[in-house]
Formats: C-alpha cells, sequence, structure tokens
C-alpha cells in the first residue's frame, strides 16, 4: 500500500495492519493522518492500557478514526501504580507489544529520576515520552501524589502556587520528554480558585519553558484543562498543542474538550505537534 494520499477513509479502511505501516513510514506527512473538520490530527497521545488488551484497543481506534498514542507507567519501583516499566527489559516487552499495531509507542514518565532506569537505546524504541507534574516533593522530598487524600498540601494558595510553578520548570528544563500532560491541572484544595492562581506571570513562566525546550502542550478532555486564558497566552507564545484523553477502555480518543478549544484558539495543523518518526527525545 502506497502512504501518498492516505486520507481518514483510507486509514479506517486500511485496519491495522495499514495503519501501522502509515505509522512506521511518514506519520508527520499530513495527509497519513486522520484529520478534523478543522483539518488537525486526530490522535490521542494519551491513552492507557489498563483493563484491556492491545487489540481490543486498537479496534477502537479504527471504529473511532483517531490514531492513540499508549503510554505506560515509567520510572523506579518507588513510583506506585499497577504497573511501572523499571528497566529495559521491561521497556523493550512494552514496544513490542505496540509493534505494528497502529499506534505511537510512548511512557508516562515518573518523577525526575525515570530516565536513569534505563539505556538510550531502549528508549530509542519509544516514539515520545509524556510527564505531568502530578506528583509533587513532599514532607522530606519525598514524591506525593497531589490527588491523594493523604497528600500534605500547602494551605497558603500563592505559597503553593510558586512552589508548583518552580516543579513545572524542574521537570520543563531537566527533563528528556516530548509532552507535559494535565497541564495546570491543581489539588482539590485549590482548584477553585483556579482562574486566579494562574495568573498571567505565572503562566508566561511555564509557557516560556515550553517553548525553550520544544515541548508539546496537552489539551486534556479527562480534566478538560487548561482553560482558556491559560491556553491563549500558550497559543500567543507559540507552543505546541497535542491532544489527550488520560482514557481507558473504552474511554480513550474521547477528545471534545480538545477539539473544542484548538477551535475556541483557531489551532492550524502547524500549531500540533505529532511524534516525529526519528523517535522520543530521550532515546538519542
Ligand atoms: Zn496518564
Amino acid at each position: 500500500m502506497s502512504h501518498d494520499g492516505m486520507t481518514r477513509r483510507g486509514f479506517l479502511k486500511a485496519g491495522a495492519a495499514g495503519a501501522a505501516l502509515t505509522m512506521a513510514g511518514c506519520a508527520t506527512k499530513k495527509s497519513d493522518l486522520p484529520l478534523s473538520e478543522d483539518g488537525l490530527p486526530l490522535i490521542d497521545l494519551h491513552v492507557h492500557s489498563d483493563n484491556s488488551t492491545i487489540d481490543a484497543i486498537t479496534a477502537l481506534s479504527l471504529q473511532q478514526g483517531i490514531i492513540y498514542g499508549m503510554v505506560e507507567h515509567a520510572g523506579t519501583k518507588e513510583n506506585v501504580y499497577p504497573r511501572v516499566l523499571s528497566n529495559d527489559e521491561e521497556l523493550l516487552a512494552w514496544t513490542a507489544s505496540l509493534e505494528g499495531k497502529g499506534v505511537y509507542k510512548g511512557v508516562q514518565a515518573e518523577w525526575t529520576d525515570w530516565s536513569s532506569c534505563f539505556s538510550k537505546k531502549a528508549l530509542a524504541t519509544l516514539d515520545y515520552v509524556l510527564t505531568d507534574t502530578m506528583t509533587f516533593p513532599g514532607p522530606g522530598g519525598k514524591r506525593m501524589k497531589l490527588w491523594e487524600k493523604e497528600a500534605v498540601i500547602e494551605d497558603r494558595a500563592d505559597y503553593f502556587m510558586d512552589a508548583y510553578v518552580d516543579w513545572h520548570l524542574q521537570i520543563l528544563d531537566g527533563q528528556p520528554i516530548d509532552v507535559l500532560a494535565n497541564v495546570s491541572w491543581l489539588p482539590a484544595k485549590h482548584a477553585e480558585s483556579y482562574a486566579m492562581l494562574w495568573t498571567p506571570r505565572r503562566i508566561k513562566t511555564v509557557v516560556e519553558a515550553f517553548i525553550t525546550r520544544n515541548i508539546a502542550m496537552e489539551i486534556s478532555s479527562s480534566f478538560k484543562l487548561p482553560k482558556t486564558h491559560f491556553l491563549r497566552i500558550a497559543n500567543e507564545g507559540g507552543v505546541k498543542f497535542c491532544f489527550g484523553s488520560n482514557g481507558r477502555y473504552p474511554n480513550m480518543g474521547k477528545l471534545d474538550y480538545s477539539l473544542q478549544m484548538a477551535r475556541e484558539l483557531g489551532l492550524k495543523h502547524g500549531d500540533m505537534w505529532v511524534p516525529s518518526k526519528n523517535g522520543a527525545r530521550a532515546g538519542k
């Protein structure tokens, strides 16, 4: 099958093997990707395989006409998730299980020591690395999941925010990542003050780091974040965007908020980030 002129319809008709060919070949070519009405690539780069199989997920991808990027948690075993890839053998088993399935191969990296678990050669089997800032240094510098009830979170919102912005910079400046997901998410204690706490100054500080490091910003349909005022500043700064559902089966590919925000901002194909065939930055 030729890669040229691969339309959305062609993608749908081609089936998993055809999609895989397209992905492995020249996925950065505009015509290879299924497109939204606004001409944006229909890719959900934040799909988890929990509770399902790759084959069931691939079937759903074809049915929806949306390409998925699959991510598994990756980092040291100090990070607690049902499955955490922590060495080359586990990472290579993950990427091998996705080979030829018509999906992008990714991980959701944990904390700031994840890359030390893997060789460059193993990381080079990934198409991209996504991470987020939701695990934050707690008492004694221990990793603390900000969404858990047990999390010890500073009551004074401005103090929390300043530390949280610094944490964003540590990750954006210091980690070999391609995508930051769940951007601008706040713990329940401060979430109601989102509009007030994400000041233009704080947003600009974070956005500059995205631009300097050329990291893509996820527009998350699961959290419905970032909100419009945050996204506008990012867009004006020239940040590249991608879409994510953070979905577990069968909730992947639900990109309503992402597409709605893209339309509100008037995003064009060139504003979107797509994994390149050169693979994840961390593998270089
Ligand atoms: Zn996730």
